[in-house]
């Protein structure tokens, strides 16, 4: 059994020292209980957030202790009366090749339906935080424009393929001329952009010639920097994700006080910043499972994947999602 520990808290960027891969005895599962065999584990931005102790809607994984995370599971032994050997399950087991659970909080998956590694990306928590997140604070109208940050990623593909689905423009914003070719020939989004060009600002500005109506941020940073002068009186702004920021832990930046200025805007703009964490939404889970489902099926929702061979490989293939080196919604194949 092989599993990954935080070894201590990163500075800044994570580097490998600071994760801890050790080999355990497999568990026994006691009366109730069932042992499950990780198949798929997910890499999320918010790992980062759980490394760390500055404040945060979470609690922080404790030095010493197994890095959290979602995981596809196959029960290989069962204590337990819902469920048996050979069930696949969605579970929180984090970054381990086997683990116990009580039962509580697992699902069940049906691997006839959907291939398992999407319970944790297009039809799991990313693709519901897409969905909620637009839905409910962005609410796109037909004809807006609709600017998404990560674009390429787990939850900004989704995004924008809805925000189409809705009838709105989709202009994406991704690192590097290849994730854009892929969103505008593979996921049909409108325009893309690259935030790594120089003219980047110029360049988003043309793409959006009437405004920005609804902007999903994934991103801050010089993206935000970019988008703000462009949203129009009214635009609702979803703020789902800062991972621009991740690796500065909360610290002030140093310069000179740039909030009155901002303030006046919203103001004058009448725009509407509405931070969410996905959980908020759970009422609404049934209903995206079913419209999501539904859009894979007919193709107007499509995926990708950037699957990482290994439990080894995985503080490695983090490190890098803070860095944009993947393309699509990271996933371990752990066993
Ligand atoms: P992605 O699959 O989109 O991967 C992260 C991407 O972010 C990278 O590929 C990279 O894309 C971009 N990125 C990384 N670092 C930077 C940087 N410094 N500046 C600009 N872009 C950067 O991840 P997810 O889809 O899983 O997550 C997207 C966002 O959603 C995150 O901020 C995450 O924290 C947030 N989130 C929030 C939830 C909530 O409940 N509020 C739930 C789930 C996710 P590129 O190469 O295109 O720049």
């Amino acid at each position: 059994n092989t599993r990954i520990t935080l070894a201590r808290r990163p500075q800044g960027a994570p580097v490998a020292e600071d994760f801890h891969i050790e080999q355990v005895p497999v568990p026994q599962p006691s009366e109730g209980e069932v042992l499950l065999k990780i198949l798929h584990l997910s890499l999320d931005p918010y790992m980062r957030g759980r490394m760390s102790t500055a404040k945060s809607y979470a609690k922080p994984v404790e030095i010493g202790n197994v890095m959290e995370g979602g995981t596809v599971a196959e029960v290989v032994r069962s204590n337990h009366a819902d469920f048996k050997p050979g069930d696949i399950v969605l579970s929180h087991s984090g970054w381990q090749s086997y683990a116990l659970s009580d039962g509580k909080g697992l699902r069940k998956l049906d691997p006839d339906t959907a291939p398992i590694s999407t319970a944790l990306g297009v039809l799991g928590m990313p693709g519901f935080t897409a969905y909620a997140g637009l839905l409910t604070i962005g609410q796109p109208k037909p004809g807006e424009t609709v600017v998404v940050a990560a674009a390429s990623g787990a939850v900004g593909s989704v995004v924008g393929q809805i925000a189409r689905i809705k009838g709105a423009r989709a202009v994406g914003i991704a690192g590097g001329p290849d994730k854009c070719a892929f969103l505008r020939e593979e996921l049909g989004f409108d325009v893309a952009v690259d935030h790594r060009a120089p003219d980047f600002a110029e360049q988003l500005k043309a793409a959006c010639p009437n405004g920005i109506d609804v902007y999903f941020e994934n991103v801050g940073g010089h993206v935000f920097e970019a988008v703000f002068p462009l949203l129009n009186t009214y635009a609702r702004v979803p703020v789902c994700g800062l991972i621009a920021h991740y690796n500065q832990d909360g610290q002030a930046q140093d310069g000179p006080d740039r909030l009155p200025g901002f303030m006046r805007q919203v103001l004058s703009r009448s725009l509407q910043i509405r931070g969410f964490i996905q959980t908020e939404f759970s009422d609404q889970r049934d209903t995206f499972l079913k419209d999501a489902a539904g859009w894979i099926a007919d193709g107007r929702l499509r995926y990708r994947e950037d699957v990482v061979e290994g439990l080894e490989n995985a503080p490695q293939a983090f490190i890098g999602l803070l860095e944009g080196r993947n393309f699509g919604k990271l996933v371990v194949k752990v066993a």
